[in-house]
């Protein structure tokens, strides 16, 4: 039994080296902490059984309520674009499985992540728990109101597509800070890039994109 857990874990972690090689490399991943970020965070045990063998594909999953992990891909191109440091404070909104998430965790001083709907929220709190992770706070909740007790945030990311950038979150980003979030319709989106330098905001639109809807008091109604 021991044994084949030791193939299975070797088999994930060959799979993991391989999605790097071939998704996120060629396509311009180049940060090194977050590629090493991404290699820590065995990503199949994010995902359903029925997904198992897809854990490592160039895909975004089902993962139950009609939500989704987002494709490999685009979890490496939103934390290249966040620049987190060893000392960043980052909120994240829409926890889903929480694979996001652990991988926020492996660069930043401390994550707080909001998800609306408690069967994620529990679920990925218990699995981050599990895997050793100390340094992230989740609650249940409408994260488009952010968290402000806990603000300001050095670094922001929305993992749900929302009409426009809610406005506490852009109040809670610190100065200097960046947030990223797809933005747009409900079908289809632009990834942007909103930078707060000395009171002024810069926002760089970078490329299409699909997510799940974001959804409160600041985002759609439903
Ligand atoms: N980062 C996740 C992707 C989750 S999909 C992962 O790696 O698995 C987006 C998530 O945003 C969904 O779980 C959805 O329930 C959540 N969401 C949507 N609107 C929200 C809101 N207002 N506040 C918090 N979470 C929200």
């Amino acid at each position: 039994m021991e044994e084949l857990i030791l193939i299975l874990e070797d088999f994930y972690a060959s799979a993991c080296k391989d999605m790097i090689e071939a998704q996120l490399k060629p396509r311009g991943i180049k940060d090194v902490r977050v590629l090493e970020a991404i290699l820590g965070v065995p990503r199949h045990l994010f995902v359903s059984k029925d997904n198992l063998a897809r854990a490592y594909s160039d895909m975004a999953l089902d993962i139950g309520m009609g939500q989704t992990i987002s494709q490999p891909y685009m979890v490496a191109v939103m934390t290249e674009l966040l620049e987190i440091g060893e000392t960043s404070r980052v909120l994240e909104i829409g926890t889903g499985s929480g694979y996001q998430t652990a991988i926020l965790a492996e660069l930043a001083m401390e994550v707080y992540s909001i998800e609306r709907i408690d069967y994620h929220s529990e679920t990925a709190a218990k699995r981050l728990k599990e895997l050793g992770y100390e340094n992230v706070s989740i609650k249940t909740g409408d994260g488009t109101l952010g968290w402000p007790e806990k603000a300001p945030f050095d670094r922001i990311l929305i993992t749900a597509a929302a009409p426009d950038v809610p406005v506490p979150l852009m109040e809670q980003l610190a100065d200097d800070g960046i947030l990223v979030s797809p933005v747009g319709e409900r079908h289809t989106q632009q990834l942007w890039k909103v930078v707060k330098s000395g009171g002024k905001v810069l926002k760089e639109f970078l490329f299409p994109c699909v997510f799940v809807p974001l959804i409160g008091q600041h985002g759609w109604a439903r």
